[in-house]
């Protein structure tokens, strides 16, 4: 998670390390898991992803979400506070699936 945050420009090199296994499916709804699926698709994170969206006013997608970070604090906070919740537990469940 700390590689989403440490700087503007390393976004949407995280999003996209994010989508390499693209070729597998989800570990949450099996689904094809590609790039961006856990925080923007996936039914796993609707509420919360929903919850975020509404509070931003705006649907986020992996074209806008970096800008709509760096908009306001506000803004900055809401999505780092979904995306740490995704990629946390993801990154969990991938550690735990591993053995
Ligand atoms: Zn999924």
């Amino acid at each position: 998670m700390a590689h989403f945050l440490t700087g503007h420009g390393e976004n949407g090199r995280y999003l996209h390390k994010i989508g390499k296994r693209e070729d597998e499916s989800c570990v949450d709804c099996l689904l094809t898991d590609g790039k961006d699926h856990a925080v923007f698709e996936c039914p796993r994170w609707f509420e919360e992803r929903r919850e975020a969206f509404s509070k931003i006013g705006e649907v986020l997608t992996p074209d806008n979400i970096v800008q709509k970070m760096c908009q306001n604090e506000t803004n900055w906070r809401i999505i780092q506070r979904f995306v740490t919740l995704v990629i946390g537990t993801r990154e969990r469940t991938c550690i735990r699936d591993r053995g």
